[in-house]
């Protein structure tokens, strides 16, 4: 039977390498896909087997081969030491935070981060003794500044998934890992596929696997990877938790693997369409994308970054809210909620002056955020152009 080791997926494509990996047609029968195992209790054969665990799975919360397939599959992917999968992109970025700080300590996480991983900061680890500093996410090498004698994470988000921000991640990286500080990417906007964290110089990059590697909008799933300096750590933290996802959606994650290039570069084209239609538009002031030359990011993006996905933003001109709900409250193609990397696709507004507090937010008119779906392009123009008339009618 032809089936691939890691020793000769090393000298293929990441393409490539994304169809094989986490696959072991031999230990299924034959059949391509690794099934769905659900399970609690392993059977362990003899008394002396059961006491010294001698299983290659021996309890549910600790894996299945489902689990492994995805596992494996990511950890290639990622250029990591090992992965762990957990029910949520939020409980990835917990788990990597939690993995790395202890009380006393002293974090930096960047003005830009999602949302929920503020209040996580602000909540559970401010309760636990750990101090967040937020800072500009343009800082680059200058996070030293910042740094103290009992600074333990720096936590990036590269670009901010709202207000797209780049970061200089290898710079950060650089000057964390001189000061032994460990640094965790929300890599979610890239994938592995558009940035490989590890090889950038990141100790754990987060995925909210709910986006890209869904690609779908029907299930919740997070992954963390690391480096061979974290690896055992973020293990041995996710075991004490067994914050385990549902075998279904690992299951549904591993199919979503199998196309992700195809539908990250997909996502790539239509967006960059998009954006580049909404920069000629009178109503839009600003188009935040940074793999377009006007957006502040795009020198960092080009030299780091190996592509773009299909989340951006736009800044609007001033209009009233009564004007902006005519124009997305008619929309037919494009939904309004939260998430993002389906199929489907979606806007939403948002406004980062209420949480922000180490850089000034202060757009000219209203933000919208995009996810370009797999719709016809000339299509979701239209609908968008529609949108604009009744923007322009209200005022
Ligand atoms: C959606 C998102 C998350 C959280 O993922 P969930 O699975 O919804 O918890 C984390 N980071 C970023 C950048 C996201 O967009």
């Amino acid at each position: 039977m032809t089936e691939t080791t890691p020793d000769d997926r090393k000298g293929l494509k990441a393409k490539t390498r994304l169809i094989h990996a986490g696959r072991r047609p031999s230990e299924q029968f034959g059949f391509v896909n690794t099934p769905i195992y659900r399970g609690s209790t392993v059977l362990f054969p003899t008394l002396d087997d059961l006491t010294r665990r001698n299983a290659k799975f021996s309890y549910g919360t600790q894996g299945t081969p489902t689990t492994e397939a995805l596992e494996t599959a990511w950890t290639e992917l990622s250029g990591a030491a090992g992965t762990v999968l957990v029910p949520s992109g939020l409980a990835a970025i917990s788990l990597a935070l939690l993995t790395a700080v202890k009380a006393g300590d002293h974090i930096l996480v960047t003005d830009s981060a999602y949302r929920p991983t503020r209040i996580f900061c602000d909540g559970i680890l401010a309760r636990m003794g750990v101090e967040t500093t937020y800072y500009d996410p343009w800082i680059g090498a200058g996070i030293e500044a910042l740094i103290r004698a009992n600074t333990s994470v720096i936590f990036l988000e590269a670009p901010g998934s709202q207000s797209f921000e780049m970061q200089d991640v290898p710079a950060i990286a650089k000057v964390a890992r001189a000061k032994g500080v460990c640094t965790i990417l929300d890599n979610t906007w890239a994938t592995p596929i558009f940035f490989p964290p590890h090889e950038r110089g990141v100790d754990m990059a987060i995925e909210a696997g709910t986006k890209y590697l869904s690609g779908h909008s029907d299930l919740l799933l997070g992954l963390v990877s690391a480096n061979a300096q974290w690896l055992n750590r973020l293990r041995a933290t996710f075991d004490a938790f067994a914050m385990c996802p549902g075998p279904e959606d690992v299951f549904l994650a591993l199919r979503g693997l199998r196309t992700l290039d195809l539908r990250l570069r997909e996502a790539e084209r239509q967006g960059l369409a998009l954006a580049t239609w909404l920069a000629e538009r009178d109503e839009v002031a600003v188009v935040l994308h940074p793999a377009l030359p006007s957006c502040p990011g795009h020198a960092l993006w080009k030299r780091d970054f190996l592509g773009s996905s299909g989340l951006f933003s736009v800044i609007l001109r001033p209009c009233s809210t009564a004007a902006l709900a005519a124009m997305l409250d008619g929309l037919k193609l494009f939904g309004m909620g939260f998430s993002w990397g389906g199929f489907e696709s979606l806007v939403i507004p948002f406004d980062c002056r209420v949480y922000r507090t180490a850089t000034q937010w202060s757009p000219p008119g209203p933000a919208l955020r995009f996810s370009v779906g797999l719709e016809d392009i000339e299509d979701l123009k239209a609908d968008l152009a529609e949108g604009f008339e009744r923007l322009r009618a209200v005022g």
